[in-house]
């Protein structure tokens, strides 16, 4: 194998890198563990051909060989996690594809929770990756291409409304690539999108108007999605503005969903029995404050008590279950101090109202 790569440095060229990931194959069929091993030395080493020859490499080995998926995709997910473009496109997607010809069940599971779950830079190589596997011509069989095509495009459907510029571009020219194979199917989709309320749709039907497919979608409106899409930003912009003069912006509010919420006081000095606290940290960093000292116990550091506000969103609704929950006996000694660690009314109260709930379900 280091003669491989040997040739690879000698010679750094994405065609040699190709070439050096597939004559791999026969050193796996003669020492599979050695081989797999290499690898994935292959996939973290510093010229970035290693690493695409890596990528080729897991395609051509995981192909024939489905017990070593298991141990190849965390490899081939680094690869699509690499900071260089090439290694993505020429490992991470090559090998994706590959893979996926010989095992779709199994690369279907991947590319729905890559798409969900991983980055942005995953999620544009999984993108990417599917448009390749419908317009490679190996899936022949046109009911088959129908099919894929419908699944790919629920998968990019999800994605639409919050994709970050990058991956919009990727899904755009991946609608580009698939809407000429069925655009019967694409294109009502595109039409679908454009008749949305959020700017990440509308943003991808604009971004897919420039590409060639664009003047094919029948009934698309462009100016008008482009209206939309202005008055929806002038919207949100208006809204970061109030949010910026009221200071919520130089903080990150945090939205938790717990399950439990009232803790019992234990101190006997303090003039409650319960606790409720819907908001820990707080933005409006009083000088004398003392509850900063509550991060010390917690774990996070005394900057981030006003920097970090973490917010218990179902505060009412589990507050109103403990309060009928055996627990919490109805006695009249019973206090319940709302806000004891951090002040219950900060600026983002206004919007979440989630103190608001609590005192709701006190009635
Ligand atoms: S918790 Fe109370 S004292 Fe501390 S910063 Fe917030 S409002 Fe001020």
């Amino acid at each position: 194998m280091q003669d491989i790569v040997d040739r690879i440095l000698t010679r750094p060229s994405i065609e040699q890198a190709q070439m050096a990931g597939s004559a791999v194959r026969g050193a796996f069929h003669r020492h599979p563990k050695e081989t797999l091993a290499s690898l994935a030395s292959w996939s973290a080493h510093p010229s970035a051909h290693v690493r695409i020859a890596s990528g080729v490499a897991y395609g051509v080995v995981g192909q024939r060989n489905r017990d070593v998926l298991a141990e190849i995709l965390p490899f081939v997910e680094r690869l699509a996690n690499d900071t260089d473009r090439q290694v993505r496109r020429a490992g991470a997607e090559t090998a994706l594809e590959q893979l996926w010809l010989a095992h779709s069940d199994a690369l279907w599971v991947i590319a729905e929770d890559w798409l969900r779950n991983k980055n942005d830079r995953i999620r544009e190589v999984v993108v990417r990756a599917l448009s390749r596997i419908a317009t490679s011509g190996k899936i022949v069989r046109p009911s088959l291409l129908r099919r894929f095509v419908e699944r790919v495009l629920d998968l990019y459907d999800e994605l639409a409304a919050k994709a970050s510029p990058e991956v919009t571009v990727a899904l755009a020219t991946a609608i580009d690539a698939v809407g000429c194979l069925a655009p019967d199917l694409v294109v009502p989709r595109v039409l679908e999108w454009a008749h949305r309320e959020d700017d990440g749709s509308l943003d991808l039907v604009l971004e897919i108007a420039r590409t060639p497919f664009g003047p094919l979608c029948e009934g698309l409106d462009v100016h008008e999605a482009g209206v939309r899409l202005a008055e929806l930003r002038r919207t949100e912009e208006s809204a970061a503005a109030e949010r910026a003069s009221s200071g919520e912006s130089r903080c990150e509010y945090v939205q938790i969903v717990s399950q439990t919420f009232l803790v019992r006081q234990i101190s006997t000095h303090m003039p409650w029995d319960w606790i409720a606290d819907p908001y820990r940290g707080c933005q409006l960093r009083c000088e004398f404050c003392n509850a900063r000292t509550s991060t010390e116990w917690s774990g996070d550091a005394q900057t981030g008590f006003s920097r970090r506000v973490t917010c218990v969103q179902n505060a009412g609704s589990l507050l109103q279950n403990e309060l009928r929950g055996s627990s919490f006996e109805p006695r009249t000694e019973n206090v319940i101090g709302i806000g004891v660690t951090s002040d219950p009314y900060q600026p983002a109260e206004e919007r979440l109202q989630i103190t608001r709930e609590l005192l709701k379900a006190c009635l």
